[in-house]
């Protein structure tokens, strides 16, 4: 028998060795994400599917944890939904021009930010938009498109800077009687917000919640990498427009595509000027990243009535804000801090 040199040996060990560990961290890698669990759970809420996703080693602690956050949401739901009649919105509307209705903290905490983000947006964004959605059908009832006269008597309603506030007692008054709150494009970011730090506060360190479209993930994922996301694009659903990656922050797309009706060979969706009542035009959807979902979700909805320039100007002047605009003719348009973020298609 021929003795191999003793290189050659420890050639064949080293290797052998390579082997055994590639096998061994094949086995631990769960699509790369070491000893994590991936859990997904999805329900209807909020008019719209949710879909939440935690990395966890601990199983059951992220089953706890999902089912908390999709409870918290539930709760959430119920008190700022303005068509549930007992609810905090429901009633405050039922009051307005009559009475101040105590409310609870979570409820007076979003109309406090809604009239914040009214003050930011110059009035684009308006919490009181209610009285002209329904004229519109948008809300309860058909959709359609009514006159001017209607348009004028239901946008004397229409002005945030007419919510008065109570710090102290939690109360909302709104001035005139047929006054009403929507919250329908900042509940659901806050609730978002909610849900995700329902998780965080249970231990769970890496997690996604995205309420149909409205997306705010925790941390990054087991294996290191960013989340990425996929943009929509606006006339074509079946195609994404652009891809961003998260780490601890939230992303939200408002657009003319989601919710409308077609009248005259006119698109007519459900985010309107407050200055006109009517759907705007010139942009077919605005992505916003920011921290919090509470943010991205006003503020693309802020943005989308803005239009590109004015909504570009305050975009850029906000720390920790981004977003990506497309315009009618198809442009893609982003802020200034977005570019090693952001991938257009
Ligand atoms: P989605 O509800 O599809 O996520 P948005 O976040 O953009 O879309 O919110 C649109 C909703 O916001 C509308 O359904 C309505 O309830 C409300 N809304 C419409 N126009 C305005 C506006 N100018 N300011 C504030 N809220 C608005
Ligand atoms: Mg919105």
């Amino acid at each position: 028998m021929t003795k191999l040199p003793k290189r050659t040996i420890v050639g064949v060990l080293v290797a052998a060795l390579l082997i055994v560990a590639a096998i061994f961290f094949q086995q631990q890698g769960n699509g790369g994400n070491g000893d994590a669990f991936e859990l997904r759970r999805s329900e209807f809420l909020m008019s719209t599917v949710v879909e939440a996703l935690v990395y966890t080693e601990d199983e059951a602690l992220g089953q706890e944890a999902l089912s908390a956050a999709y409870r918290r949401a539930a709760e959430l739901e119920a008190i700022m939904d303005r068509h549930q009649s007992d609810s905090d919105v429901a009633k405050i509307n039922a009051a307005a021009g009559q009475n101040p209705v105590a409310v609870s903290e979570e409820t007076f905490e979003v109309i406090r930010q809604g009239v914040e983000f009214g003050q930011m947006t110059g009035g684009a964004f308006d919490i009181t938009v209610a009285p002209v959605m329904e004229l519109w059908g948008f809300g309860s009832g058909e959709n359609r498109v009514p006159d001017d006269e209607e348009l004028e008597r239901a946008l004397e309603l229409v002005d945030y800077r007419k919510i008065h506030l109570d710090e102290e007692r939690l109360e909302v008054f709104l001035e005139k009687e047929g006054m009403e709150l929507d919250l329908g494009g900042i509940a659901k970011g806050y609730i978002v917000d909610q849900a995700l730090l329902t998780m965080q506060e249970m231990g769970i360190e890496s997690a996604s919640f995205d309420a149909g479209g409205d997306i705010r993930v925790l941390g990054i994922k087991p294996d290191g990498t960013p989340w990425r996301i996929g943009i929509r694009d606006p006339r074509d659903r079946t195609n994404l427009a652009a891809i961003v990656e998260l780490d601890d922050q939230s992303v939200v797309t408002s657009g003319d595509y989601e919710r409308f009706f077609m009248e005259d060979g006119q698109r007519y969706h459900h985010i309107l000027d407050p200055d006109t009542g009517i759907p705007t035009r010139g942009l077919t959807s605005v992505t916003v990243l920011g921290e919090d979902a509470i943010t991205t979700d006003t503020l693309s909805t802020g943005l989308f009535v803005m239009g590109l320039e004015s909504g570009m100007e305050l975009i850029e002047s906000l720390a920790d804000t981004e977003a990506i605009f497309i315009t009618d003719d198809g442009q893609v348009h982003t802020s200034s801090g977005l570019d090693d973020q952001v991938e257009i298609l």
